[in-house]
């Protein structure tokens, strides 16, 4: 049987979640007016752990580039998307696409998007809809992006604009690896102790996030015996996406922190414990990043051979290389 820190390596080092993207963010030349947006972060680095599935919703329903460009027009709930000077109505092409679109992230099992911000198509959030006026206002979501929303709720999504905030980048990007693991563990043999191992190895993640979800969570592996697994397994999905879509805080970290200390706390020397407690210390009140009491953590866990930490996902939920916990 695998232990607990076997099932958190085997879980990390599998295939590279496969992840949507607006075109443009690539660096391709599908905007309107024939040039890109390209993102430095995403292709330099991110891309280096993820395989992108680039879509420009505007050339895939047959808009040319360059091209004239659409906009949004009507009420915030079911704007459509008219063409600036032609007037041409583009709303039933692009629902009819977004739909396809849609089947296909099941088919080809994506684990997030990155949207491109303000765009009519590709916006998540605060995109400018046209009242009959002709007043806009910031509050609209692209067709595109609304459609694959709402399709896919718990599939994490973000915008390019928004991952520049290093706390919301973390959060996502968390979220990708996460879903990309909840994928590969309900693509395999389904059972009460393959359920009991995912949770386990979660355990400090969840607790970070949200205790009341990680303790619902806990109730749910626990009914396997009375209620169908399949149903099980479905309301772990959403309950686990829903913590993790809460966004961990210096207090709950250093919550966590303390509860890991506590497995080898016995067996350090006073100096060591006191730097310790020093360093949640300093990170809970924002003096030096999360890596710092973690790389201890770890340190200890490995030291001590603390087995059930060193299988904690908490301790390294995404690529290093990405450095997202040297910033938060
Ligand atoms: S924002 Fe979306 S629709 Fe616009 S160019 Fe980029 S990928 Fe295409």
């Amino acid at each position: 049987m695998l232990s607990v820190s076997n099932i958190a390596m085997a879980n990390i080092s599998q295939t590279k979640p496969r992840v949507g993207i607006s075109a443009c963010l690539l660096g391709q030349k599908v905007r309107f007016d024939g040039g890109h947006k390209r993102e430095p972060f995403l292709t330099e680095l991110f891309g280096k752990f993820v395989e992108w599935m680039p879509i420009c919703p505007e050339v895939e329903v047959g808009m040319s580039v360059p091209r004239e460009t659409v906009r949004l027009v009507g009420t915030l709930n079911h704007p459509r998307m008219i063409a600036e000077k032609s007037g041409k109505d583009w709303t039933e092409q692009m629902n009819r696409f977004a739909a396809k679109r849609g089947r296909d992230i099941a088919e080809k099992n994506l684990s997030g998007y990155v949207f491109k911000k303000n765009s009519p198509s590709c916006g998540m959030e605060r995109v400018k809809v046209h009242n009959f006026k002709g007043m806009a206002e910031r509050k609209g979501r692209g067709l595109f992006a609304a459609a694959i929303m709402q399709q896919w709720p718990l599939l994490p999504v973000e915008e390019e604009g928004r991952l520049n905030d290093l706390k919301l980048r973390e959060n996502f990007i968390e979220r990708v690896f996460a879903y990309h693991r909840w994928q590969q563990a309900t693509s395999e043999r389904k059972s009460a102790g393959a359920l009991v191992r995912f949770h386990t190895v979660h355990k400090y993640l969840l607790l970070a996030h949200s205790e009341r979800h990680y303790r619902q969570l806990g109730r749910l592996v626990a009914t396997t015996k009375q209620e169908s697994l399949a149903a099980v397994y479905d309301d772990y999905g959403r309950v686990f996406m829903e913590a993790l879509a809460v966004h961990a805080t210096e207090k709950t970290h250093a919550n966590v922190l303390d509860h890991m200390m506590g497995y080898f706390s016995k067996q350090l020397t006073a100096t060591e414990r006191q730097e310790l407690v020093q360093l949640i210390g300093d990170f809970r009140h924002q003096l030096i990043p999360l890596i710092a009491p973690i790389t201890m953590i770890r340190h200890y866990s490995k030291k001590y051979q603390v087995e059930y930490l060193q299988g904690q996902l908490y301790l390294e939920p995404n690529p290093k290389e990405l450095m997202l916990r040297n910033h938060v």
